[in-house]
C-alpha cells in the first residue's frame, strides 16, 4: 500500500488531504470501489466491499467504543499555546485557530472516563483530523493526566492512537518532552499494577509510535493501519537498503511481534472488554 493511499485522497497539489473527503460518494483507496458514504458510515467508516478502515473522528470513536452516553470528558480547559512564536508556511497560532474551527476540538486529544460493556475505563484518543493527530503540549498533558487518574482510581487505561504526525514540530522541544512525560506516567501506572491497552489505528507514526503507542501491556491494531517511526522514503535514504513490502502495516508488525492482535473496528469494544476481564480475574 502506498503511503498516500492510507491517508484518504490526494489533494490538488499532490499533498494528502486529511480525513474522509466530502461528498455523497467515497472512493475506497484499497479496492478502488465507489461506495455510498452513508453505507460506509453505518459500518463505522469501514468499506462494505473490502473492509478498508477509513479515518474515524475521535467523537465518533467514543460513541463506537463506549457504552451509550457514558463518557465524562476531562481537562477540557487545556488550550494549546504558541510558546515559540513558530511560523512555517503559516504562523502556528493561525494554524491552531483554523484546526479548531474545522474540527470543533481544542487540540488533537480527548480523554476522560467511560464504560465499555459496563466496565469502567479511562480512555484517551488522538484524532488525525487535528494537525494529523500530532502530539504537542496539550496532547501530552492530557494523556499524562489520564494515566495519573487511571493510577489513582485503579482503572484500566485505553489509549487509541490516530497520530500520523508524531511529535508536533511547531512546538519544538516542548513537544518532544511529551514523549518522556507520558512514558513516565505510564511507568508509574504500570508499577501500580494497572492494565494499559493501546489501540493503534491508521496512521500511528513518529514520536507517538516511539512513546506511548507502543508501550501497551496489550497492543491491538486495526487492520491495514500504517504504523512506524520514520516514513519509508526517509528510512530508505538513511539506511540505503530496499525495504520489505508493507513493512509498516499492522499485519507485518503482528507477524514480527510488535502487535498482539489485529482487531476489526466492529469487534473492538467486545475485544477490549474481554481483555479487561481476562487480566482482572
Ligand atoms: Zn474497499
Amino acid at each position: 500500500m502506498k503511503r498516500d493511499e492510507t491517508r484518504g485522497t490526494t489533494g490538488m497539489a499532490g499533498r494528502p488531504k486529511r480525513g474522509v473527503p466530502e461528498g455523497l460518494w467515497l472512493r475506497c483507496p484499497q479496492c478502488k470501489a465507489t461506495i455510498f458514504r452513508k453505507e460506509a458510515e453505518a459500518r463505522c467508516n469501514v468499506c462494505p466491499e473490502c473492509d478498508y478502515h477509513f479515518y474515524l473522528p475521535a467523537r465518533d470513536r467514543l460513541r463506537h467504543l463506549l457504552d451509550q452516553d457514558s463518557f465524562e470528558e476531562w481537562f477540557t480547559d487545556l488550550r494549546p499555546r504558541d510558546a515559540l512564536g513558530f511560523q512555517d508556511r503559516l504562523p502556528y497560532a493561525d494554524r491552531l485557530r483554523a484546526e479548531q474551527s474545522k474540527t470543533g476540538m481544542a487540540d488533537a486529544a480527548v480523554v476522560g472516563k467511560g464504560y465499555i460493556r459496563g466496565r469502567p475505563v479511562v480512555l484517551g484518543i488522538t484524532d488525525f483530523g487535528f494537525m494529523a493527530g500530532s502530539m504537542g503540549s496539550v496532547v501530552g498533558e492530557k494523556l499524562t493526566r489520564a494515566a495519573e487518574e487511571a493510577t489513582r482510581r485503579q482503572l484500566p487505561l485505553i489509549f487509541v492512537s490516530g497520530s500520523g504526525g508524531g511529535a508536533r514540530m511547531q512546538e519544538g522541544i516542548l513537544s518532544l518532552m511529551q514523549m518522556a512525560k507520558v512514558s513516565g506516567a505510564l511507568k508509574r501506572y504500570d508499577e501500580a499494577g494497572g492494565l494499559y491497552v493501546s489501540v493503534l489505528t491508521n496512521p500511528t507514526m513518529g514520536g507517538v509510535a516511539a512513546s506511548w503507542a507502543l508501550q501497551g501491556d496489550v497492543t491491538l491494531a486495526e487492520p491495514g493501519a500504517m504504523i512506524g517511526f520514520a516514513g519509508r522514503r526517509t528510512i530508505r535514504e538513511t539506511v540505503r537498503l530496499e525495504l520489505p513490502e508493507g513493512f509498516q502495516t499492522s499485519e507485518f508488525l503482528l507477524e514480527h511481534g510488535f502487535v498482539d492482535r489485529i482487531v476489526p473496528r466492529k469487534d473492538l469494544r467486545t475485544e477490549v472488554a474481554r481483555i479487561i476481564d481476562y487480566c482482572e480475574h
